[in-house]
């Protein structure tokens, strides 16, 4: 599971991947940052902008620990070709092909036609492949049909990316419609229900004439509803249809992707002769014999070893992961995170995950609906070095893995925060205007840049921790229940859960939280995301459908509605704006702590009824003049709904007798240079 940009915590359901901070996450650091001068903002086109973000601590590591990160970031760097064809199949010879033209343009490059074929290059560079990451729509061109083929047609046949046997014709023949027809491949990952969401989806997960009826019939027979350790089906394999039969294709070392995982294995077992420790030789050895074998059951192995090492410094993922590209969400895209530990902010997380369970016997529920033993929880902050794959550019802020039920329950889960990765997206949101729109006054806006920062890690620490793990059901409650409002009221609980907390005294004896007063900055940000400007991610005319965005209006109308009374909390008016004022920050915790309490009560006991009420009287329906307004005050503010990053480069020091002596950090590149490196570095992949 991964959690993104604003909060968005992590998210069990599938479809429904909030990326979108806008100004929502438009906090301030108030320390951390190493370089003040460290320039964030790298590139914009279309609805992105690409970031770069900072690796504080990595001069500070041991030439072993710089070596050992440094082979990582190869191994994460060797698998890229593998997330593009994944995507579609038409990708990696559309790259070649782009990148060629591009690099060996020699017209008008400030044409009409070049500018819009550059930034479509841009977008297909971000989304790994012809749609875009996030909304899976294909990408549509703003150059014409006429200049792609001229530019094709004037390329030397030794630039010509073509799959064995084809000819210059042939490849145009291909691609015109895969760039040019909005009806080919419109979609990488298409949910509707009411029509095969196999053959409608364009991924490449899939083979050519495969239903989603033959697939789910094939794995139906290959589950043992009986087996206690399932392993994970379909994760590392692409489904086809060979003479009519429905076969597996596993990616590995002899299957396919091959030639990248050697490359992926070699840099592996590079890493291994600088490992730390013997766990860490043990997790790569494991790994290694899972690229090679495609045995999914070496790599709940390999899962379990990962997850129980909490000693390393040095951490990273590596593999067929996450599942969200799958329309039918098993199979994994390829992606990887390096990183080593961030020794400080871990003492918060540590801090918290070791007082688990007093916050439990201390939450403002009903005793008899908390947990009597709360299980160990580990959770660390770290410090990303490299984003590989999937991951790459656009990328997650917390990752909670392994993904498989039956070992998170067995063996515990691991969750991480990516600290310098949120600090480039607050620093980066520096200045763009939107606290200044939205927030009511100077007051309030110095509390939210002295205190949100770190007041916002601790929520998703609190609510990653100890909101999800808290509370028990009582005997004989179904925990689904609650059914299609179950995601939405689990994330309402354990937000609810931090937001307590951020205001609780325990944080002061803890060390975790400086100032008794800061928590305000949280308690602000949380009411006018929840009851304004999360709205300007919504369609005009449309609903709140997402989970978490219907758990964060819950809360906040819920707070406005029962605090009306004693004008807790109100939307005023100022110049013809609307703006929240918080008038009593103690009745409002007061309000979070009541309503914990019944929504804890409800999921224990499952209470469908009461949940649906609060569900349908708070959740769901816009304030359709507000949203007009948020709508109207955010397209003014120009702030891209959509951002990634480029890594920072890696270079080896060799001293004289060809020895590594050092590696250093280069933070030099820009967005194009980049993705053009990388073409030439890491394209391990045949056409096909
Ligand atoms: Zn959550």
């Amino acid at each position: 599971m991964k959690l993104n940009e604003n909060n968005d915590n992590d998210n069990i359901m599938k479809k429904i991947i909030p990326t979108i901070a806008l100004g929502a996450i438009a906090t301030f650091s108030a320390n951390a940052v190493q370089d003040k001068n460290f320039n964030y903002h790298v590139d914009d086109f279309a609805d992105i902008e690409v970031l770069r973000y900072e690796v504080p601590g990595f001069q500070d590591l041991s030439l072993q620990q710089k070596k050992m990160l440094y082979y990582l970031t190869q191994a994460g760097i060797a698998g890229r070709d593998i997330i593009w064809d994944q995507n579609g199949k038409h990708n990696l010879q559309l790259r070649h092909l782009l990148e060629n033209i591009y690099t060996g343009y020699t017209g008008d490059r400030n044409s009409a036609d070049f500018k819009a074929f550059e930034k479509y290059l841009k977008q297909v560079w971000f989304g790994n492949g012809i749609h875009h990451h996030y909304g899976n729509d294909k990408f549509v061109p703003g150059f014409s049909q006429e200049f792609f083929v001229a530019q094709v047609n004037a390329l030397p046949e030794d630039k010509l990316p073509l799959a064995k046997g084809q000819t210059r014709a042939q490849m145009l023949d291909v691609l015109v419609p895969v760039i040019f027809d909005p009806t080919v491949l419109a979609k990488k990952v298409d949910l509707d229900g009411t029509k095969d969401v196999v053959v409608n989806s364009a991924g490449n997960l899939y083979g050519d004439g495969v239903t989603q009826a033959e697939v789910e019939a094939y794995y139906a027979a290959k589950k043992n509803p009986e087996d206690k350790t399932p392993v994970s089906h379909g994760l590392n394999a692409k489904v086809v249809k060979e003479d009519g039969k429905i076969v597996e294709q596993p990616y590995c070392l002899n299957g396919l992707y091959g030639p990248a995982i050697a490359k992926i294995i070699y840099w592996l077992d590079m890493a291994k002769s600088v490992a730390e420790n013997d766990a860490q030789k043990a997790i790569i050895t494991k790994l290694i014999d899972y690229y090679i074998t495609g045995d999914l059951r070496t790599f709940d192995e390999y899962s379990i070893l990962w997850a129980e090492d909490t000693k390393s410094n040095i951490d990273f993922v590596n593999g067929f992961i996450e599942s969200y590209n799958d329309p039918l969400g098993m199979t994994g895209s390829w992606e990887s995170y390096v990183n080593f530990k961030n020794i400080p902010s871990s003492k918060r997380t540590e801090a918290i995950a070791g007082n688990a369970q007093w916050f439990e016997d201390n939450s403002p529920v009903n005793p008899k609906f908390r947990k009597p033993s709360v299980k160990g929880v580990s959770a660390k902050v770290i410090t990303a070095a490299l984003l590989g794959g999937d991951a790459f550019p656009a990328c997650a802020i917390g990752i909670n893995l392994p993904n498989a039920d039956w070992i998170r329950a067995a063996h515990g889960s691991k969750s991480v925060t990516l600290e310098n990765i949120t600090e480039a997206y607050a620093e980066a949101a520096k200045g763009n205007g939107f606290n200044e729109e939205f927030v009511i006054d100077d007051k309030t806006r110095k509390l939210l840049d002295d205190w949100l920062y770190i007041t916002d890690m601790l929520h998703t620490d609190l609510h990653e921790c100890l909101g999800h793990a808290s509370g028990q059901l009582m005997p004989g409650v179904d925990p689904d229940a609650l059914k299609e409002h179950g995601s939405t009221l689990e994330e309402a609980r354990a937000d609810l859960f931090a937001l307590y907390y951020l205001a609780d005294p325990k944080l002061q004896e803890i060390g975790v939280l400086a100032d008794p007063e800061a928590y305000k900055a949280e308690y602000y940000k949380y009411m006018m995301n929840g009851l304004m400007t999360q709205l300007s991610r919504i369609e005009p005319g449309k609903d709140i459908e997402e989970a978490h965005m219907r758990n964060r209006q819950l809360i906040a109308r819920y707070i406005l509605d029962h605090g009306k009374k004693d004008k807790v909390v109100e939307l005023v008016k100022k110049g013809g704006k609307t703006y929240v004022k918080i008038n009593d920050y103690k009745k409002m915790r007061a309000l979070i702590g009541q309503l914990l309490g019944e929504i804890q009560r409800i999921k224990s006991e499952g209470d469908y009824e009461a949940g649906n009420a609060l569900v349908n009287k708070y959740a769901v329906k816009v304030d359709k003049k507000l949203h007009k307004e948020v709508l109207d005050r955010n397209s003014k503010l120009n702030i891209p709904p959509y951002r990634g990053f480029i890594n920072p480069e890696y270079e080896v020091v060799y001293g004289e007798n060809g020895e590594i002596k050092d590696i250093v950090i280069k933070y030099t590149e820009n967005y194009v240079d980049q993705m053009l490196r990388l073409g030439r570095e890491a394209s391990f992949l045949p056409v096909e």
